[in-house]
């Protein structure tokens, strides 16, 4: 990539458009293009055809999609599915008439089988059954991989795939009702901690085990992989090793200074029991995540009283 590129990315007010605006600002790409939902409906076929046809970009990141907790992404099972089928689609065939050459797409590490060996090698996609709690947004993002795959077969483009595990950082979503784990504990610790309370509600038995990156890691290595030139595959992006709901439920009660105990509410699910991407691959490339959990969570936590605190 040299720095003059057009850049287009999709989705750039969310939590990892915004942290690859900031890593390709850092890195001194000065040709960013963005623009809002309300400048561009991405559910618009025709709207988003017009816009790559018009602006030509030379490079794409796809971080528009309609993303969500284990609640969200459970009780709007059709907003899930469609939303992200339409906008991973018209971008990436939008991209190729408009002859866009480059593209990097964002996978995520739940739309792997539910009781696939771990830690998780990006050879076990579609090796079977999915987790059911997620299972419309799995779809649409695996979805979203083959249309890369094959549009590249048929079309000669070089359209790849980042898989992020589970990640969290500035712009995270802290809805209790619709948000991931990490980012709902901070805002109940928080709360609890204010409160004066003695307990913090953690939801299912606190055993599952989940892998946690931090976003600008995430940005980090969709860059590297762009500037590499990969133009093609699947990349998992993770930190290699995971910790249970309990003990990040701890880490974070620890962060935000908190000291009541931890109560589990078996009547909400625990999802998959396990999520850990083999991360090998970028290894093996150079690229490692650098960000540890406890530091992690220290700057989510301080980006959270920044926007929602006080
Ligand atoms: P998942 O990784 O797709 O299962 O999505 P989540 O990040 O929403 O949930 C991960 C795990 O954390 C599940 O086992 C949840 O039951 C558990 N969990 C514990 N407390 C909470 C909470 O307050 N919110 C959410 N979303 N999950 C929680």
């Amino acid at each position: 990539m040299k720095t003059a590129a057009k850049i287009y990315v999709a989705g750039h007010r969310g939590m990892v458009g915004s942290a690859l605006v900031r890593r390709l600002g850092q890195a001194g790409y000065g040709n960013i293009l963005v623009r809002t939902r309300a400048e561009l409906d991405l559910l618009s076929q025709v709207a988003t055809e017009e816009f790559l046809k018009q602006e030509k970009p030379d490079f794409i990141f796809i971080a528009a999609a309609k993303v969500g907790g284990i609640q969200a992404n459970n009780s709007f099972r059709a907003d899930f599915i469609y939303q992200n089928l339409m906008i991973e689609a018209n971008l990436i065939h939008g991209a190729w008439l408009a002859g866009v050459k480059r593209l990097c797409f964002l996978g995520s590490s739940c739309i792997y089988p539910r009781d696939c060996p771990q830690p998780i090698k990006e050879d076990y996609l579609l090796t079977g059954p999915l987790e059911q709690t997620n299972e419309p947004y799995a779809i649409a993002k695996i979805a979203g991989i083959k249309l890369c795959e094959s549009y590249n077969r048929q079309h000669g483009t070089q359209y790849f795939s980042a898989m992020p595990t589970n990640l969290y950082g500035p712009n995270d979503n802290y809805d209790l009702a619709n948000s991931h784990v990490l980012p709902a504990l901070i805002r109940k610790a928080h709360e609890a901690k204010q409160r004066g309370d003695k307990e913090l509600v953690v939801w299912g038995s606190g055993t599952p085990r989940r892998e946690f990156l931090y976003v600008d890691d995430l940005a980090d290595a969709c860059v590297f992989l762009m500037e590499r030139g990969v133009g093609d595959g699947i990349y998992n992006i993770g930190v290699g090793e995971d910790v249970t709901i309990r003990e990040l439920a701890e880490t974070v009660m620890s962060v935000v200074g908190f000291t009541g105990r931890i109560v589990f509410d078996s009547t909400k699910p625990d999802g998959t029991p396990r999520k850990l991407l083999d991360v090998s691959r970028m290894r093996g490339m150079g690229w490692q995540a650098k960000i540890p959990l406890r530091e992690g969570v220290a700057l989510a936590y301080r980006d959270f009283i920044a926007h929602h605190g006080g």
